[in-house]
């Protein structure tokens, strides 16, 4: 079938209104009726060219969120009617070690992406900025009652990348955590760390957002342009999650972890990073990077969300705005999701 999308026609072209082809509902296909997508930092960087050549045109989007309106004969996990979300990945080998292990993001023959990808059957995957997808089941998530969609659309990529590190971190009631940028990432992270009970810091370059960052759940809020916060704050976190993708000086904070704390990354810098041995001797640190999460532990992350009522901060946008969106989350003026409203491509 083909259905209406937005695409980016060339790197660093604008979006443009255009029709894509989805494929038949295979036996294990689910074809969902999208309401929502989010604009993830990610769909600036690949249509931008950012992260090398792709195969235009491209339709981004990796935080979809709608309803199943065909199932193939062979699911029985999903129905037509019900409310799903696709996340970052829509296919992976399933037989790899980490496949099985429930790592499909770190799958040996590599994770099928949303869009911009190649899939298992040789066509280019496209995204969520579109009326219709049709995915695999098998990566397929159920989005419970309780969350509203629009704010349900980013936790399938920021949500899951922040929930997984603090997850496997331990983040919880008498663990000290710091969230470091806050924007789409870091203030699900913050939303996150509080519902887990630990005690969350975020550290930012200003205090221009402390209101929020106080509002949305945490318990301290400090400028690391002001060189006194490092000193105040050294060792005292159990796990730093870092969100922010430009370069900072690893070693400071490193120096703001206890013995045994680990600096978690999610955000990928263009330059490498400079970390001094000693920072991670002379405390047992760990220095430490993470990407999205599972399919099994996506699915918790949704029922950990509707149970804790956490969503994402939206922003709704008609899909002919998409432009001027990415403009704004360029300029760090996104609070702190934009979500475009699938109807307004119908
Ligand atoms: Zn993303
Ligand atoms: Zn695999």
């Amino acid at each position: 079938m083909r259905v209406n999308a937005y695409a980016a026609p060339a790197a660093g072209r604008p979006l443009a209104p255009t029709t894509v082809e989805r494929r038949d509902v295979g036996t294990n296909d689910v074809l969902i009726e999208i309401e929502f997508a989010g604009i993830c930092h990610s769909d600036i960087h690949t249509v931008n060219g950012d992260w090398g050549p792709q195969p235009f045109p491209v339709v981004p989007g990796h935080e979809i969120v709608g309803v199943v309106a065909e199932v193939g004969s062979a699911v029985s996990t999903h129905r037509v009617g019900d409310r799903v979300g696709v996340g970052c990945m829509v296919n992976s080998c399933g037989e790899c070690t980490n496949c099985r292990n429930g790592d499909e993001q770190y799958c040996l023959q590599g994770m099928v992406g949303t869009y911009a990808a190649t899939d298992r059957d040789g066509t280019t995957t496209q995204g969520g900025y579109s009326t219709h997808v049709v995915v695999d089941a098998g990566f397929v998530l159920r989005v419970p009652e309780g969350i509203d969609p629009a704010a349900a659309a980013p936790l399938l990529c920021a949500g899951i990348t922040t929930y997984s590190p603090l997850r496997r971190w331990g983040a919880g009631p008498g663990r000290r955590v710091a969230v470091v940028g806050l924007g789409g990432l870091g203030h699900m992270a913050v939303k996150l760390a509080h519902a887990m009970g630990a005690e969350v810091t975020v550290l930012s370059q200003s205090l221009k957002k402390q209101e929020d960052g106080l509002r949305l759940g945490a318990d301290a809020y400090f400028a690391t342009g002001d060189p006194a916060t490092f000193d105040e704050l050294a060792g005292r976190f159990d796990l730093i999650v870092n969100t922010v993708s430009a370069s900072i000086d690893v070693n400071a904070y490193l120096s703001l972890l206890t013995v045994d704390g680990a600096l978690v990354n999610v955000g990928a810098p263009a330059d490498p990073f400079a970390v001094n041995a000693m920072s991670l001797i002379g405390g047992r640190r760990t220095f430490a990077g993470s990407m999205i999460g599972g399919i099994a532990e996506t699915q918790e992350m949704l029922d950990f969300c509707a149970a804790h009522g956490i969503g994402a901060e939206v922003e709704v946008i008609a899909a002919e705005r998409v432009n001027e969106a990415y403009e704004r989350v360029l300029a760090s003026d996104a609070r702190y999701r934009f979500v475009i409203d699938a109807a307004t491509l119908r």
